[in-house]
């Protein structure tokens, strides 16, 4: 059987720091690292739409982060803060680039010069990294642990599981890191959906606005309970509402029993009155244009008309000036509460990642130790714990493989 000091189960960006990290502490050991895909660091190549936000310089409230796991954010961010993250990227040569909310990228835009760095550090320490390997199976004998893939069995004194979660499985993602280390008696939470688009009920209005921007406020109710609100970009899909606002929101709704999502397109944000002034103004001021061309000067047509539309606005060829004062209010009440009803995320392709994993108070987050196995370490997405979108989940993944690998 072949014997390994210390063994990483998944190279994803949770795995790879850590593989670095501990090979770099421990020369003289044998670090492996087992890849069930046919190379390592491949959804790093996916992020941030190819361009890898690798981290949020406001990565330090644990508020930015839910799940079992974020009451222990804190101490991550002791051990662990994001200028430790900035400078281990600086030490492997990596120069980067802070946008105005604070998100950070590598200064090429390009993913593949994040993956360059970590790899060329992994070859130079010769970490042994042995892919398309599955890991299948873990069992903890008294001093060692034994990884069995679909083809060869392992024995390891230390054992890391860095398998990520069942987001994006186009990408290679799956349920494993569940399955292992509820193998190795772990209470897991199952993995669902979160930061993704939100599917709304009713698509019909959807359809006609696909592909529009528009900054607003999104703001999830269940029923009529308000549960919080986003504000950025709002993009509309065929069928879904989506951008960084709303990816947001989707984790909690999988709680609700009647999610809804109201959108506040309004330019004035609060001042309904203002709002409702400036439609009055333009209802007299440009009073023989057509209906269809009525928000013009606010909105992109398309979502002019649709806004209209969801107002009860039927006729859109007749003048403005055969609009009611009713119907005027109908419009400004549909640009400050637009009212979708919306599905629960059920789609893992879309989700950039899940909540669920294995649950937080089985973790030592001082050292990403586990609490209830001796040797085993646990990192990034395979814990029940998720963050915010913009750079608050690879931070996770860099800064909990940094502590493990430290503590290994
Ligand atoms: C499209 C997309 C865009 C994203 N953009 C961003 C972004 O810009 N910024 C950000 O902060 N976050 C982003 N994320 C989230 C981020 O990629 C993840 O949070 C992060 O990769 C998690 O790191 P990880 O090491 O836990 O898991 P992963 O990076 O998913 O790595 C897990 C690895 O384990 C391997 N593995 C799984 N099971 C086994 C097994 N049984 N045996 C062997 N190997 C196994 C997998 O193949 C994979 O290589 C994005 C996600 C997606 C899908």
């Amino acid at each position: 059987m072949n014997y390994k000091d210390i063994i990483i189960v998944g190279g994803g960006a949770s795995g790879m720091m850590c593989a670095i990290i501990a090979k770099e502490k421990n020369p003289d050991k044998k670090v492996a690292v087992l890849e069930k895909q046919s190379r390592i660091g491949r959804k790093l190549l996916s992020t941030g739409n190819g361009r890898c936000n690798l981290y949020n310089i406001n990565c330090n409230n644990s508020q930015s982060y839910h799940g079992s796991f974020s009451q222990k954010m804190n101490t991550v961010f002791k051990s662990c803060s994001v200028a430790k993250v900035a400078e281990r990227f600086s030490k492997l040569g990596l120069v980067t680039h802070t946008d105005n909310e604070g998100r950070v990228y590598p200064f090429s835009n390009h993913a593949g010069t994040v993956l360059d760095v970590l790899l060329y550090r992994i070859n130079e320490l010769g970490i042994e990294v042995i892919s398309s390997s599955k890991v299948t199976s873990v069992a903890k004998e008294s001093n060692s642990f034994t990884v069995a893939t679909e083809n060869e069995s392992y024995k390891c004194e230390k054992l890391v599981i860095s398998t990520g979660s069942a987001a994006a499985p186009k990408l290679g993602a799956d349920n494993s890191g569940i399955s292992l280390l509820s193998k190795l008696g772990h209470k897991t939470k199952p993995f669902s959906p979160a930061l993704c688009p939100i599917e709304a009920v009713d698509n019909t209005l959807l359809k006609s606005i696909k592909g529009v921007r528009q900054k607003g406020y999104a703001s999830l109710f269940d029923g009529d309970e308000f549960i919080k609100t986003e504000s950025g970009e709002i993009q509309f899909t065929e069928n879904s509402l989506s951008g960084i606002c709303v990816f947001n929101l989707s984790a909690l709704i999988k709680t609700l029993n009647n999610p809804v999502i109201s959108l506040n397109l309004n330019p004035f944000t609060d001042d309904y009155g203002q709002l409702l002034h400036t439609l009055k103004l333009s209802a007299s001021a440009f009073k023989d244009r057509r209906i269809s061309n009525y928000l013009d000067g606010i909105f992109v047509n398309k979502l002019g008309i649709a806004i209209m539309k969801s107002a009860g606005i039927k006729d859109f060829k007749k003048s403005v000036s055969a609009l009611t004062k009713n119907e005027i209010e109908s419009i400004c009440d549909v640009i400050y509460d637009w009212k979708f009803k919306v599905k629960k995320p059920d789609d893992f392709n879309k989700a950039q990642v899940c909540s669920g994993g294995v649950i937080g108070d089985e973790i030592n987050a001082k050292a990403m130790r586990s609490t209830i196995v001796d040797n085993l370490y646990i990192c990034g997405e395979a814990i029940d714990v998720d963050g915010d979108c913009g750079g608050f989940n690879l931070y996770f993944a860099f800064a909990s493989g940094i502590i493990a690998g430290e503590n290994l």
